[in-house]
């Protein structure tokens, strides 16, 4: 299957293949325990590939098939899913990181990631310095004997940086530690890490891949090597297993993520142009524009810009409670990579310095881009026109 397209893949990769009764979609196994018919070891770290369906949280025929699929639109060996992104974080921040390890991250964190790294993991004698990760020399300056993991995320929250994931990965090779995306903004349409360097690439599957805000999930993607360990502990054990209803109805929109992130892009294009001609809009963030930042590094390593934007425009607070009250078609509502349009306020204090903790010149550098906030705009595939005309209207 790896040979084939894109759009074949997204449909058919992961399908059994089989004697027997073989539905032509993805059949749903709610089941969570297995008639055996074999003697099976009571212990996760007995498990292998060869061990027949024992229990859910061990191994699931619908989960199966979702993590084939995944694997292979991220060019993996193989891949785990989780019961959302924060479950498939934290099982490999714990499953990769002991007492004395450094690991460091992105100053531009999803908050929760960002968060759990320095309220958490720091319990456990894991310490972390976080970085501005777009400048590869400021990530080498960062790297510590005891340096294990270098965590990224491309493009990131909320002001669409993107990072270098090849890089990157030179830096973590040199210093023998795991590179890791977060390439939830970016989706496997848009970009595969593993391809760049990157030794694990997590996702939301809540987000793009999921694609209708029906199904929390979460995936990473990997060698075997890596991901059997993580599959004993950081699922068996911390037990953040997906629904097989969630997982069903997240390969369900897996079939068409190729054709909804053209569509994205083709929206996010044109209401890009849109509000970068807008009287009122001060500065306009979408890695497809030419005025971004890193176009010329967005162009090289991704081959769709995605449906995210990011614009900062006056006085954004009474904009916010015109949104609420006044959009028609657009949700006011936090989340992203859904069919719908989902539009948000990041007030730029509730990141810069609650989940952040960015100082002094990180601090002014964000301050400089986001102002006193940003409306973080995850573009649906609706009609252009009706976004651009519900934007246009609470924007006089
Ligand atoms: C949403 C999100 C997460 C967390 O995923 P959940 O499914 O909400 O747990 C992690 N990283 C990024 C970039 C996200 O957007």
């Amino acid at each position: 299957m790896s040979e084939k397209g894109i759009r074949t893949r997204a449909i058919h990769a992961g399908e059994p293949h089989g004697a027997g009764n073989r539905p032509s979609a993805p059949d749903l196994v709610m089941s969570s325990t297995f008639v055996v018919d074999e003697e099976v070891s009571f212990s996760a770290n007995n498990l292998d590939a060869d061990t027949p369906y024992v229990y859910t949280r061990w191994g699931n025929p619908t989960t199966d098939a979702l993590e084939a699929n995944l694997a292979n639109l991220e060019n993996a060996e193989a891949c785990i899913a989780f019961a959302s992104g924060m479950a498939a974080t934290t099982a490999i921040l714990l499953n990769h990181l002991s007492q004395g390890d450094h690991l460091i991250v992105q100053n531009t964190n999803y908050p929760g990631t960002a968060e759990f790294a320095r309220d958490t993991l720091s319990r456990f004698g894991v310490s972390t310095s976080a970085v501005d990760t777009t400048d590869v020399e400021a990530v080498r300056n960062a790297v510590r004997d005891q340096t294990k993991m270098i965590w990224i995320e491309t493009p990131s929250n909320p002001l669409l940086r993107v990072v270098d994931i090849a890089a990157i990965s030179e830096v973590a090779k040199q210093c023998g530690a795991l590179l890791v995306v977060d390439s939830t903004f970016a989706s496997p349409i848009a970009t595969r890490p593993i391809d760049l360097g990157a030794d694990l690439v997590m996702h939301s599957l809540t987000k793009y891949i999921g694609g209708h805000g029906d199904a929390m999930g979460g995936s990473v993607c990997g060698s075997q090597a890596l991901l059997g360990p993580l599959r004993s502990e950081g699922l068996s054990h911390y037990g953040g297993v997906i629904s097989p209803f969630n997982a069903w109805l997240i390969l369900r929109g897996i079939a068409t993520l190729p054709l909804r992130m053209q569509a994205h892009e083709q929206n996010a294009m044109a209401v890009a142009e849109f509000l970068e001609g807008h009287a009122k809009v001060e500065q306009v963030l979408y890695p497809g524009l030419e005025s971004h930042p890193q176009h010329a590094l967005a162009k090289r390593q991704m081959d769709n810009y995605s449906g995210m934007i990011s614009f900062r425009a006056a006085d954004p607070k009474p904009l916010a409670e015109r949104m609420m009250a006044e959009l028609e078609v657009i949700h006011y509502a936090v989340s992203l990579g859904h069919h719908r349009s989902l539009i948000y306020l990041m007030q730029t204090g509730d990141l810069v310095d609650t989940s952040y903790q960015l100082k002094g010149e990180e601090r002014d550098k964000y301050l400089d881009v986001a102002g006193e906030g940003l409306f973080r705009f995850s573009i649906g595939i609706e009609d252009p026109a009706d976004l651009i005309a519900d934007l246009d209207r609470v924007l006089q």
